[in-house]
């Protein structure tokens, strides 16, 4: 029985927030342990929250989500979940998506200043601008885009379909594709197309994993399996390296984030050279434990996904912060373009 008087025990974690402390990169202060990975669990079901994770997060972030995939996977997983709220382990970007697919949700991300490089590499206002020069066109956008400029596009598409998008559109009419030089550069060489423009935006980390680097590990390793993310500056080389025959052409796969988890279980080599960001090694090694998977380049690691820390996480699912919030007539038209890019070809997940 209780005594009059005595000192009440403090609610859990406790300890754990007390510890929390913002700076210039993010939140820190926490780690990963098991009594916080018992904090998060209670916490989110306490909020009716499921807590997504992209393949880039840190492992331990992955570790304790109940969902980890690509963006677009983890969108529709936001759209079908029975929980209230969405928390969303990932860029803004993503987490504007998932609000775009369920306007009805709550959908925090833990630090809302986790941005994205490819994103932020056109703006509204630029598109607008774009548009203008040349009336007609048909916009076809990467999802790595804002949900402003998601609502000037006329088709979203994400790696995997971005070559069936664009062949699908009248061979008459001009194409602005958009943010990806390298994507668009590799849309362009499969679709043959003249007509398509495109924005010569780039995703610092991806446009790091260069052709000498690339070149250089396939030498090293003459019988592993190659995965590239399409982002990647080393696309172009990897295609070439196969067209040189220097890499067998059934040896290279270009793939969206989620494909590489498919093409893991799929490999035959006992080695695989990854060319994405460096956090995808984390689940490639859970989906293949029999496969020794490197990176092509170890510093490949976006700062921006890795904003999502255990502190950051913690706060989120305590404060219900940050709250991600899309104006309905913005998200109306963004959602139109979402699922245009749903309707054709296989969309695959994305980054
Ligand atoms: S890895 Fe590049 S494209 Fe992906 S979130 Fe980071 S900055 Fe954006």
């Amino acid at each position: 029985m209780a005594t009059m008087g005595a000192e009440l025990a403090p609610a859990p974690g406790t300890a754990l927030r007390e510890r929390i402390t913002d700076g210039p990169s993010g939140y820190t202060g926490v780690e990963a342990t098991p009594e916080w990975a018992a904090e998060v669990k209670r916490l989110a079901r306490q909020r009716n929250a499921t807590i997504l994770a992209h393949n880039y997060q840190l492992p331990e972030i992955q570790d304790v989500a109940d969902h980890v995939g690509d963006s677009l996977a983890l969108s529709r997983i936001a759209a079908e979940a029975p929980e209230e709220t969405i928390v969303f382990c990932g860029v803004h970007f993503m987490a504007e998506t998932a609000k775009i697919l369920s306007p009805e949700k709550t959908v925090l991300i833990p630090d809302e200043r986790a941005g994205c490089s490819l994103a932020d590499s056109i703006t509204a206002a630029e598109l607008r601008e774009w548009k203008a020069e040349h009336p007609g066109a048909v916009v076809v956008s990467y999802v790595n885009t804002t949900a402003a400029v998601k609502g000037l596009t006329d088709i979203c598409c994400t790696s995997s379909n971005a070559v069936d998008v664009v062949a699908s559109i009248d061979p008459d009419r001009e194409v602005l594709f958009l943010p990806d030089q390298f994507l668009g550069a590799h849309v362009k060489r499969e679709t043959g197309r003249e007509n398509i423009h495109i924005w010569m935006g780039e995703c610092h980390v991806h446009a790091g994993i260069n052709g000498d680097e690339l070149n250089a590990q396939a030498r090293a390793h003459p019988d592993a399996e190659l995965f590239v993310h399409p982002e990647c500056g080393c696309a172009t080389s990897a295609l070439y390296l196969a067209g040189e025959g220097e890499f067998p052409a059934d040896r290279v796969h270009i793939l969206s984030t989620g494909g590489m988890i498919d093409a893991a279980r799929a490999a035959k080599s006992s080695q695989v050279l990854v060319a994405t960001e460096i956090g995808m090694l984390h689940q490639l090694r859970k989906a293949a434990p029999g496969i020794d998977f490197q990176a092509v380049n170890d510093r490949a690691a976006c700062k921006y996904m890795k904003m999502i820390t255990p502190a950051a996480l913690l706060r989120c699912l305590e404060e219900n912060r940050d709250e991600v919030h899309v104006d309905p007539d913005t998200a109306a038209l963004a959602r139109h373009s979402v699922q245009r890019m749903i309707e054709i070809g296989n969309p695959g997940g994305g980054e």
